[in-house]
């Protein structure tokens, strides 16, 4: 009887391929999820799509799975980065988690000029909250989450296809509009603080940034990343 675990492994994935576990994995497995020798669970990899794999060695230390069948081809997120100035540390693992479950393809967390210095950020723990969210929402693709950098380096080396939704807080009440281009997108979203007026100056002479606006009140930070994710997938995703 399949079990409903899930689980992210960094290993590959396919018909007869055995797979080791690392002690956590085994404690994951076997000693909170209390499975054992025989049963089945779900296995992702962010490539090869979900496999049934049964627990072929189950102990303290670690176990095997042996892949049995593909249950769901890879299904890739749209080619679409999430950038936003970090917040308070438990805000920005649901910022990080949202983009996950909503469909972002890149997280890239940024030092804009306002963001507060005290929110740093732990990009190893970001990406374990990734993976988490993909495992826990049915997905087979968990997104990189970059290191933090600069905005104005970000901006530097940008990909000139790719379009960016500024999301500029000074347009609020504005109506919400995004321009209809297929292809590569990023969002951007600021801190607490705002963007500073040499950022909206520099923002806006992008020619491949549209400012928009998120509707007639202030967001918070992770709310208006999960607001404009939604705006973008329904505009332009796979919504
Ligand atoms: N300190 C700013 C102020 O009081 O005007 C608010 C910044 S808001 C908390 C954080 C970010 O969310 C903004 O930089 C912007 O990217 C986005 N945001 C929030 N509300 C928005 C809106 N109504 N329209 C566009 N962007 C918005």
């Amino acid at each position: 009887m399949a079990s409903k675990v899930r689980l992210y492994v960094d290993h590959p994935l396919g018909v007869g391929q055995s797979v080791p576990l690392s002690r956590e994995q085994a404690h994951y497995l076997f000693g909170v999820m209390r499975l054992g020798e025989g049963a089945v669970l779900s296995l992702i990899n962010g490539a090869h799509g979900e496999w049934g794999a049964e627990v072929v060695k189950a102990g303290r230390k670690g176990g095997i799975l042996l892949c049995q069948v593909q249950t769901a081809p890879l299904q890739m997120p749209p080619d679409l980065w999430l950038l936003f100035a970090p917040i308070r540390k438990e805000r920005t693992a649901f910022i990080v988690e949202k983009a996950v479950e909503m469909g972002a393809s890149r997280v890239m967390p940024v030092q804009t000029d306002f963001t507060q210095s005290a929110n740093r950020i732990r990009q190893d723990k970001l990406q374990a909250h990734a993976i988490e969210a993909a495992e826990q929402c049915g997905g087979t693709f968990a997104p990189p989450v970059d290191d933090l950098a600069k905005l104005d380096r970000v901006l530097k080396d940008w990909p000139t296809d790719r379009q960016l939704m500024f999301c500029d807080e000074l347009l609020i009440g504005d109506p919400v509009t995004l321009p209809d281009t297929q292809g590569p997108w990023a969002i951007l979203i600021g801190p607490e603080g705002g963007f500073s007026p040499a950022e909206r100056d520099r923002l806006r002479g992008l020619d491949y940034a549209h400012a928009v606006s998120l509707g007639p009140r202030i967001l918070r930070a992770d709310t208006a990343a999960v607001a404009a994710l939604t705006i973008w997938q329904q505009a332009l995703g796979d919504w």
